[in-house]
């Protein structure tokens, strides 16, 4: 059975007016349309694609701030605080949804594969005091996990954990269509001020709404705004893969040096990711496959005995310093910008969710929005 949300297909075809529009219908797009409705807010909400069909379906879904924000003080604060709403955001979705949404802190295990990193990863756990985190060595580990292979030693955090990505996103589409939202596969191509509306220019006709919140992904870039410019977005391609294992049960995140491991609840393995700028291919390739099984293999060695289910790829989303672009535009006032999460959009779509809802409905503007700002890139300009 597909968890993508089918949508309606209406042939717009004249000018259409609605209160807010969101563009794309990734796990960004319909976690914004779930918590606007959420809070009352009628919305459309535009796609060329299904629901979670572009980055969002690729997604290995994990909820790993500590482990992702480790260079990176913005990020890491964003992290946390999403983290924080998960476990209320997938308990009103499952009951507004009606549908299931597989989530679990099962913890990640950062892995050591040599004396150094074991000691990065050892000081890394020093500096972030406060937070639970155990420090394993080699033997303990491998007691706990029998299933790895020689290790250096590895790193608990067990609050993280990870999310069905697909599964969410659908819940998100149908939580936010109970609520009254529309969905329409169309595309749009141009925004431009209309008066004190914004119009949005599509495949298939015209929209006017007060409010275009811009979810549109690694694409986001090519809409043509009027007056304003779209932050340089551009798509880093991931490979992900699917295994069936049949090892020793693993029960937690497995974190490598080249790449990770997230333990599905049917026994299967999502093993990611690679990091490619290609541009807007999003083929899977030969290299991408065999690099992803030698690294899962270096910290599995049963991992040559899974079976091979399938490659996922997505285009992430990445401004030029790999930040999100959240908040509104100060040159084209109605539009909202909700993309560039890079690595990061499954973890941040509650707070994200938050964030874009605040600002439309009580115009509360978050102290993130001071560094996230879509306009940051066109100072001087
Ligand atoms: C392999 C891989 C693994 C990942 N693992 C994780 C992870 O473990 N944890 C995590 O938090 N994140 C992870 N990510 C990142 C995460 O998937 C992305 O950050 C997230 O999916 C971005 O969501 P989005 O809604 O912004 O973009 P998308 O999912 O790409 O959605 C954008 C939507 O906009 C639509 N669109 C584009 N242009 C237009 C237009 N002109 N008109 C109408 N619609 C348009 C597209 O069709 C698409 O549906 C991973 C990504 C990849 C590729």
């Amino acid at each position: 059975m597909s968890h993508f949300h089918k949508y309606d297909r209406p042939q717009l075809g004249r000018t259409v007016s609605v209160p807010v529009l969101i563009v794309g219908a990734g796990v960004i797009g319909t976690a914004v349309a779930c918590e606007l409705t959420a809070r009352g807010v009628a919305c459309t909400v535009i796609d060329e694609r299904d629901a979670g069909g572009r980055a969002t379906q690729a997604s290995a879904g994990m909820l790993a701030p500590y482990v992702e924000g480790h260079e990176n003080g913005p990020l890491l604060d964003l992290g946390i605080r999403s983290l924080a709403l998960y476990d209320e955001w997938v308990a009103r979705l499952t009951r507004d949804a009606g549908l299931d949404v597989e989530y679990r802190r099962v913890g990640t295990l950062e892995i050591a594969l040599d004396a150094d990193h074991a000691a990065q990863l050892r000081a890394t756990s020093a500096r972030d005091a406060g937070v639970t985190r155990t420090w394993l060595d080699p033997a303990d580990a491998r007691a706990r996990h029998p299933a790895l292979g020689s290790i250096a030693g590895a790193l608990f955090t067990p609050t993280h954990g990870y999310v069905a990505a697909r599964q969410l996103t659908a819940a998100q589409a149908a939580a936010a269509v109970k609520g009254g939202a529309a969905f329409h596969r169309t595309r749009a191509t141009r925004i431009e001020r209309g008066g004190d509306v914004l119009r949005v220019i599509t495949s298939t006709g015209a929209l006017t709404a007060r409010s275009v919140v811009l979810a549109a992904g690694a694409w986001g870039s090519d809409i043509d705004v009027a007056g304003s410019s779209i932050p340089p977005l551009r798509p880093v391609r991931g490979q992900l893969l699917h295994l069936g294992w049949r090892g020793h049960p693993i029960e937690t995140i497995i974190w490598g040096p080249e790449c990770y491991i997230v333990p599905r609840t049917d026994g299967s393995l999502l093993v990611g990711a690679t990091v490619e700028d290609v541009g807007f291919d999003e083929r899977a390739t030969a290299a991408g496959v065999r690099d992803l099984l030698d690294a899962a293999c270096d910290l599995l060695p049963g991992g040559w005995g899974a079976t091979f289910l399938s490659v996922n790829v997505g285009l992430r989303p990445a401004a030029p310093d790999d930040l999100p672009v959240l908040g509104p535009d100060e040159r084209m006032p109605g539009l909202i910008h909700a993309s560039g999460h890079y690595r990061n959009g499954v973890l941040l779509a509650p707070l994200t969710a938050r964030l874009i809802a605040d600002w439309i409905v009580d115009e509360k503007r978050d102290p993130a929005f001071a560094v996230l700002h879509p306009n940051r890139f066109f100072r001087g300009v």
